[in-house]
């Protein structure tokens, strides 16, 4: 580490500290590294990685050290305090080098990478343990039991257990009441003894009658012998298999991962955020048993405790879960998957690290020589593109396994119904294929982005519409409690029943979001049973799992779901999928605003017609002429990568140079605005082919309260833009009051 932050203002004349030194780092919001004496009663155990405990800033808190270095520049250094051994200590030795990479390329304090392994209730959680009993072996105990009756009902004698048992089991199992334990255990016969368990999030276990042997299709072997072959010869490119959906590249992912565990190597699959249900869980842990840890956003700290610990000790070797799963401390890594490469949710948009996990993955696999594999039916243009100029190897699957087909798609312009007199969500093609599918016990799958009701509140009488107060972003109307809600703060209140404005009675809740479309699909199909996936009916732990199940067992006969429906959901029965409004975010100002529909069409269509059945996609849209609709309906995906990497180029965004993204966000909008025009005119000044879009408010340029400025870096390549960031970063430091905060998003996802 470069720089170690004084310790001891006052102190400049005394001699440096010349003995052993710690560089240690903070998972809070101190930034710098600070160094600290490593006292006798501590020497040897001091090394990189290791979580040390000490005062900075008049309090205690928990860092990791960095660097074990032979003296300091500095004088008269605090001492350690207290260290903790056997923390993942060795495991996160060996990611240090990529938390390094992340805090310079993401322009984030190295310390706050440590914050989910060394956060003080990680640390001080302990293990969970309970209470079993073990035979001890007293020839008199048995005896007595056998008197006691045990014996006499037919029941086994204590000295047939093996391992050790709980209290319930020794109930079931020997008839044994509590006071009688305890007296067993008085006389010698049993012995209690505390075992640790793991607080396993794996509710699921493992289904045997899955684990059905696959024979995989030539073009799945071929995959896994590209890659296979590079799991034992590190060094070697990332790989991005594109596989249209249903072309069975879970099979690959899994052959893959028997492969590398066979090589006594470790193995990390990334899923994203909306797709690590049971479903996938369960295919993963059928083929590779329950080897595999899973690590997911919703974790106690107990169970992300007990996770960890299991993948550090090495009990598990596998690890299934989302972004932050690719932090896991794991040592010898073999094999890197990440699924549906193209998410957004990889990206960590909202908090610092602002990292993207497939990008962090392939420096992890090139670091720790493991072969990374990208996989998607839509890969980003970003990752195709590298397939195409050979930073990448490309694996390609283009046909569904078996018989299965890519289900026709046909497109309904909206425009055209309504010119007909349908005003309905829903278009006459579509109710009149839906109730096909229903006679013939079919399931449906429907398509509609949109949370609440309906979208807005408009006055028909003098136009206002009702935004929140808090945000700039208009409320949406919530049926079910008669509120409005704002789907950005939270922010609640009771559905107005006049304009609050000009007090008229004229006003009207238009357009049609998900709760809206459930009570029309009703009206058309009183006798259908439908299931409505959205983050209001999923809010409850288990809700999303009990949903899904449902609709597999055929519980239902339409599942209406916002994205949450799109992805990866392996249903055989479904034959028909309908996008209600396509055109959600197709306007929205983003230059990824095309791919994002492109992919959220292509994979909602990849859900019908999986197996056997013949499937069909209905898309509504008003705009029948869009490329990323059209291209949707042949599925065809290289033809709309040609298309849009064309606009790319044009306009210099991504893959084409290196976006960041700058955002102050504050009480005050002319502080902000103020600052970040000094940073652009600086910028602009300087000697650099840094290009600036902006500043001007942000497109939700207030959220809660809070004023957001933005503006838009682009730079052909990564290195200026890294230097020009770091000035920023500084400047915010001294500029910025500090109510006030700027944020850098690297490679930004996120241009809201
Ligand atoms: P993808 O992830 O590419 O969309 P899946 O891996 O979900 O595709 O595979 C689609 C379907 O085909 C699944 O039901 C899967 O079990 C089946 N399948 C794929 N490959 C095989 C194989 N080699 N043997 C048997 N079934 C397979
Ligand atoms: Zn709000």
């Amino acid at each position: 580490m470069k720089t170690a932050e004084r310790q001891n203002k006052n102190s400049t004349n005394v001699a440096p500290y010349a003995g052993l030194a710690a560089a240690v780092a903070f998972p809070v919001a101190i930034p710098g590294v600070y160094d600290y004496a490593i006292p006798p009663r501590f020497a040897g155990k001091v090394t990189a990685g290791l979580p040390v405990f000490v005062e900075v800033r008049k309090s205690r808190i928990w860092g990791v050290v960095l660097e074990v270095k032979e003296g300091s520049e500095f004088p008269e250094l605090k001492e350690i305090l207290e260290i903790k051994e056997g923390h993942w200590t060795d495991s996160n030795r060996s990611l240090l080098k990529l938390y390094e990479w992340m805090a310079r390329y993401y322009q984030c304090p190295l310390g706050r990478l440590f914050k989910p392994l060394v956060s003080k209730s990680i640390i001080n959680k302990k293990p969970k343990t309970v209470t079993v009993y073990r035979y001890a072996g007293s020839d008199d105990g048995i005896n007595r039991i056998d008197s006691a009756g045990a014996g006499a009902a037919g029941r086994p004698a204590l000295d047939t257990i093996t391992a050790p048992v709980t209290a319930a089991e020794l109930k079931s199992r020997f008839g044994l009441t509590p006071s009688k334990i305890g007296t067993l255990c008085k006389k010698g016969v049993l012995a209690k003894e505390q075992k640790t368990v793991c607080r396993d999030t794996n509710e699921f276990g493992v289904d045997v009658a899955g684990a059905a042997r696959v024979t995989l299709s030539v073009g799945q072997q071929a995959c896994v012998d590209r890659v296979a072959a590079s799991i034992g010869a590190p060094g070697g490119k990332p790989f991005l298999l594109y596989g249209i959906t249903g072309s069975g590249k879970t099979h690959v992912y899994t052959e893959l991962a028997k492969r590398a565990l066979a090589a006594g190597r470790g193995v990390i699959i990334l899923v994203p955020e909306i797709s690590l249900t049971p479903q996938t869980i369960l295919r993963f842990r059928a083929e590779i048993g329950d080897t595999v840890a899973v690590i997911h956003s919703r974790m106690s700290d107990g169970e992300r405790r007990d996770s960890l610990q299991e993948i550090v000790t090495g009990r598990r070797r596998a690890v299934i879960g989302v972004r932050s799963a690719l932090l896991a401390p794991m040592e010898n890594v073999g094999l890197i998957v990440v699924d549906e490469e193209h998410d957004g949710s990889y990206k960590q948009s909202d908090t610092d690290p602002r990292y993207n996990a497939r990008d962090a993955a392939v420096m992890r696999g090139l670091m720790q020589g493991a072969a990374v594999v990208l996989g998607s039916a839509t890969p980003s243009l970003e990752s195709y593109y590298n397939a195409q100029t050979g930073k990448y190897r490309l694996l390609t699957l283009n046909e569904r396994f078996g018989t299965a087909r890519l289900p026709d798609v046909r497109v309904v312009d909206m425009a055209a119904e309504h010119r007909e007199n349908n005003w309905t969500a829903i278009s006459r093609y579509l109710v009149t294929r839906m109730g096909e599918e229903i006679r013939d016990r079919h399931q449906i799958i429907l398509l509609l982005n949109r949370r609440g009701f309906s979208t807005v509140l408009l006055c028909k009488s003098c136009g206002y519409s009702h935004t929140c107060p808090n945000c700039s972003v208009n409320l949406r109307f919530h049926k079910s409690d008669t509120t409005m809600k704002c789907h950005q703060c939270g922010h609640e209140e009771g559905a107005p029943r006049c304009c609050p404005k000009c007090g008229g009675i004229k006003i009207k809740y238009q357009g049609t979001a998900i709760q809206k479309a459930e009570e029309l699909i009703r009206e058309k199909f009183p006798e259908a049973r439908i299931l409505r996936m959205d983050q209001d009916t999923t809010r409850r732990k288990g809700a999303h799992l009990s949903i899904l199940e449902e609709f597999e067992r055929g519980g239902a006969d339409i599942l209406l779901g916002t994205q949450m429906v799109a992805k990866g959901l392996n249903f055989p029965n479904v034959t028909l999928v309908g996008v209600l409004q396509a055109d959600t975010g197709l306007h929205f100002p983003d230059f990824r605003a095309s791919e994002r529909t492109f992919q959220l069409l292509t994979q909602v269509a990849g859900r019908a017609g999986r197996a056997e059945l013949r499937g069909e996609v209905v898309i509504q849209t008003y705009s029948p002429g869009e490329p990323a609709v059209n291209y949707a309906m042949t599925h065809d995906y290289l033809s709309f990568y040609g298309y849009e990497i064309k606009n790319r180029r044009e306009l210099s965004y991504p893959p084409f140079g290196k976006l960041a993204r700058v955002i102050a966000e504050g009480p005050d909008e002319p502080v902000l605005r103020a600052f970040l025009h000094k940073c652009a005119r600086a910028l602009l000044s300087g000697d650099n082919s840094i290009r600036v879009l902006g500043p001007a408010p942000a497109v939700l340029s207030k959220i809660d309260n809070v004023y957001r400025y933005s503006m838009l870096l682009k730079s052909p390549s990564p290195v200026p833009l890294g230097e020009a960031l770091a000035n920023i970063r500084k400047n915010a430091q001294a500029d910025l009051p500090s109510a006030c905060r700027c944020i850098i998003d690297v490679d930004p996802v996120n241009m809201l």
